[in-house]
């Protein structure tokens, strides 16, 4: 028995790739849907549970202590997670990126949204995360084709207010308003640029991240697993 648990009525639901990208991600870390702590693969065997409402669908983890894998119906998901802008929780971080030549850094703001939606398209049969999906459709493009002096992305903004304030504006909704910690040397480059780069993700699990480093880590395999929208947005302080 491997450390993960996929029921058989789980595994003909979900795709093989989103069990690899699951397993994957817990091998940094994931959150029990029932207890809410933490545990990390293989050390803490986890079981999928897969919350579904129609053709949406959500794949979690859940300690194997804490829940045998299962579907779960859910009703309501699928409007929870139709509109990732309203409805999701989201943390922001601002971070100096490496960019370009060694030892030049770019002001970047990293938002994750903390909805992880697998949502199989029934035309197409394809495999979308909505979050991505809906980031992709408003302009942003996936990280690593991210073109580093390309132009502010048209209908996005950050919007700096005061010591802690921060607003990001979407195409059409408001994704982020709540509280940023920034340090002087991020301050300073985004006043100066007027702009700077919008990372964003889903399942990377930054609050927990305990350093720096480990967000750049994070953040890293994020891009090479296809699973980050970037954009150059422009900055407004107030
Ligand atoms: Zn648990």
């Amino acid at each position: 028995m491997t450390a993960l648990d996929v029921a058989p009525e789980v595994a003909a639901l979900v795709p093989q790739e989103d069990l690899v990208i699951l397993e994957r991600q817990a091998a940094t870390t994931f959150e029990c849907l029932r207890c809410r702590q933490p545990g990390r693969l293989p050390e803490t065997p986890a079981a999928v549970i897969l919350r579904r409402d129609g053709d949406v669908m959500v794949a979690n983890l859940a300690h194997r202590s804490c829940s045998r894998s299962r579907v779960l119906e859910t009703p309501g998901l699928a409007q929870a997670v139709t509109s990732p802008a309203a409805g999701s929780e989201a943390i922001a971080i601002a971070a100096m990126l490496p960019a370009g030549e060694a030892g030049f850094f770019t002001p970047a703001l990293l938002v994750e949204l903390e909805t992880t939606v697998s949502h199989r398209v029934p035309e197409t049969g394809d495999r979308v995360d909505q979050v991505l999906s809906w980031a992709l459709g408003h302009g942003l493009c996936l990280m690593p084709s991210m073109d580093v002096l390309s132009e502010p992305v048209p209908g996005w903004a950050v919007e700096i207010r005061g010591e802690r304030g921060l607003r990001v504006e979407s195409p059409g909704d408001p994704l982020y308003d709540g509280e940023l910690t920034v340090v002087d040397a991020w301050r300073n480059a985004v006043a100066q640029l007027r702009a700077c780069y919008l990372l964003l993700g889903t399942g990377l699990h930054l609050r927990e991240a305990p350093t720096p480093e480990d967000v750049l880590r994070r953040l890293d395999h994020a891009a090479e697993t296809g699973w980050l929208a970037a954009g150059l947005v422009v900055v407004r302080l107030s």
